[in-house]
């Protein structure tokens, strides 16, 4: 697959100093029929990555691309696009959104979907060769988006948001139908998009999250509960799981759960010393393991 989207305009490439754009939430609260979703929600992002919007199922993470696609109004608070409310048009120009739910009418034909989108979006005949080629769809194209597997669907909702470029990609849950080989080929082209635009990429997926995330926002019940470096993201304490013989007297039995004494220290970086340590004293180390993980604890 070639990286999206063919070569970008001069001013957009990556060695090129980025241009600059701006999300704003500040307060925002927002949902539906009068029943708040979310609430609370303040942030900005301005630099170009790929900020992945991680929660579990129900926390949120749909309510707020919608939210910030400009579909809901909020509540209370205010979103702002480059300086630009939501409400107005020109803000919402400035984005593409990719829906965890296909948008593209069943009855018509994949082919038809895409010359309507890029007449929508502005952009020929030759703008729908390239992201056919780019998402490897060319034979789904006499296809009613009817017949099509949930993979197939996404590959040509995928492709829908390729057909202009934008400056900000809210891309909700764009891996998920997809096999792992198509799954990583997506990754891949988005984390290439991120060196010069903001994107917004929601998952449930704690690993996915690590391999391509530079920022995290964890949502939970609808607040942000971090917001921040992923590579940053400390838990408040740190516990390791030591499985080992020979370590009686010198590691507390109070201290085992299972086969493992579990051990509290400031970070890994005290790990190494700590084992130095045990062997020194005889201890036969069988295994190290973190037990908890700073990711997970968002979620529970
Ligand atoms: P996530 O994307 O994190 O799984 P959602 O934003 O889809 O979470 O859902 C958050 C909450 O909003 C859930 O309680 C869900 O039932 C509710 N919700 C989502 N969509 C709608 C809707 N169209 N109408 C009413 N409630 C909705």
């Amino acid at each position: 697959m070639s990286a999206f989207p063919g070569p970008l305009p001069a001013s957009n490439e990556p060695t090129g100093a980025p241009a600059s754009h701006r999300i704003e939430l500040q307060g925002v609260s927002s949902g539906y029929h009068g029943r708040k979703v979310l609430e609370g929600i303040s942030f900005v992002v301005e630099e170009p990555a790929i900020y992945v919007v991680l929660g579990p199922n129900g926390a949120g993470k749909t309510t707020l691309f919608r939210t910030l696609a400009g579909i809901l109004e909020p509540y209370t608070g205010t979103v702002r696009i480059d300086g630009i409310d939501i409400g107005r048009e020109e803000s919402r120009t400035r984005l593409q959104y990719l829906s965890h739910i296909d948008g593209i009418p069943d009855g018509l034909r994949v082919d038809e979907a895409l010359r309507f989108y890029a007449t929508v979006e502005g952009v020929g005949p030759a703008e729908v060769d390239r992201v056919v080629q780019l998402l490897g769809i060319e034979e789904l194209r006499p296809k009613f988006f009817s017949e099509l597997s949930q993979g197939q669907k996404k590959r040509v909702s995928i492709a829908r948001v390729f057909l202009q470029e934008r400056a900000i990609y809210l891309l909700d849950e764009p891996t998920s139908n997809l096999d792992p080989k198509l799954a990583r080929e997506i990754r891949d082209l988005v984390l290439r998009l991120s060196q010069n635009h903001l994107v917004l990429y929601s998952s449930h997926n704690l690993f996915e999250a690590k391999e391509i995330g530079k920022y995290v926002l964890a949502i939970r019940d609808g607040k942000l509960g971090y917001f921040g470096l992923l590579s940053e993201l400390r838990p408040a304490k740190y516990v390791i799981g030591i499985r080992a013989e020979g370590a009686e007297g010198i590691l507390s039995p109070a201290s085992k759960k299972g086969d493992y004494y579990l051990q509290e220290l400031s970070g890994p970086e005290e790990v190494p010393r700590l084992v130095q340590e045990l062997i020194a004293k005889g201890v036969q180390i069988r295994e190290v393991k973190e037990m908890e993980n700073p990711l997970e604890d968002l979620f529970t």
